[in-house]
């Protein structure tokens, strides 16, 4: 694929798209969220060779979400190692993103670290890694994004905390079950603000770098991750990144990828680049409608795909 024509393929998909219809809805139950006008579109890319392509709002922030729980899952799984897999499991769980159904069964271990019962346990053990677990998050974004004044987004953060029913049932649960070791209060408020973070998609594509190359970021090379570790959270991606439409991600895009509610995708083709779109409006399964389309006809276009 010559270098050259990415930007035409983006340009003629993202203009495609943008004119058919924009389906969904935009996340309601954050209000924050609720304010975010449904029709922004952005597409980034970037190649391991440096080379950067956009279209539309790309260079445009929004609160990435659940794409979050990748880059707490990279800080947890390279500070402790395989230890992290007796605190959350690596299947499918095929339920909804912020589902209690399976926990009981399970015995509070929950299916992956990409639904929401993972992401709280993962929170739970960075607090038993940090006195300050909130800065040990910041710092670490720092290192794989390179964005020095990176912050949470408090607003966000405390517009979450004020509905986060679901979620305070689910932390109080796995409580009770024994997984989660820290007081729920505090692993909600870390949570809620990993989820807060907002970021372009040209970030995004910077940040998730080290995951299409081998662990290591690709603008200077830093080891994150090693090879392995990053083989699996890539593994993971591609089985858990979209709930219980991971299959159908797997099967239309090809690409391991996490969504999130703000809207995002991102998605990684190992050793060659990261794509990233945001379109907030989502399916009923909570990705982004125009997102999984976009990442749809890119691979078909491009004719590459992991598969
Ligand atoms: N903060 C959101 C929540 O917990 C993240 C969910 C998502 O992006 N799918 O509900």
């Amino acid at each position: 694929m010559e270098e050259s024509n990415y930007q035409d393929i983006i340009k003629s998909i993202y203009n495609r798209i943008k004119e058919e219809g924009n389906p969904g809805e935009t996340a309601k139950y954050i209000s924050e969220l609720a304010k975010v006008d449904g029709n922004k579109f952005g597409v980034g890319l970037k190649l391991l060779n440096g080379q950067q392509f956009g279209e539309g709002d790309y260079q445009e922030k929004f609160s990435i979400q659940s794409i979050s729980k990748v880059l707490i899952l990279a800080l947890a799984y390279r500070t402790l190692g395989e230890e992290i897999w007796k605190r959350v499991d690596v299947e499918p769980s095929g339920n909804p993103f912020n589902s209690l159904y399976q926990l009981e069964a399970d015995k509070g271990i929950p299916r992956n670290p990409f639904i929401n019962a993972g992401a709280l346990v993962v929170c739970d053990v960075l607090i038993d890694l940090s006195d300050n677990p909130k800065k040990y998050f910041l710092d670490f974004l720092k290192e794989v994004s390179g964005i020095k004044d990176i912050d949470f987004s408090y607003d966000i953060a405390k517009s979450e905390l004020e509905t986060a029913f679901r979620n305070t049932a689910l932390t109080n649960f796995i409580k009770a079950l024994g997984n989660i070791k820290n007081s729920p209060d505090e692993v909600l408020d870390l949570y809620c603000h990993i989820c807060s973070i907002e970021m372009t998609c040209e970030e995004v594509c910077e940040t998730f770098s080290f995951l299409a190359n081998q662990g290591a970021n690709s603008s200077n090379n830093k080891v994150i991750i090693s090879p392995s570790q990053t083989k699996r959270i890539n593994a993971i991606m591609q089985t858990c990144g979209f709930y219980d439409e991971s299959g159908e991600f797997t099967f239309r895009v090809g690409l391991p990828g996490k969504s999130g509610v703000g809207g995002g995708i991102v998605a990684v083709m190992p050793k060659q680049y990261v794509v990233t779109v945001w379109s907030p409006k989502l399916n009923p399964k909570g990705n982004s409608y125009r997102g999984m389309k976009f990442l749809e006809d890119f691979t078909t276009a491009t004719e590459n795909s992991i598969f």
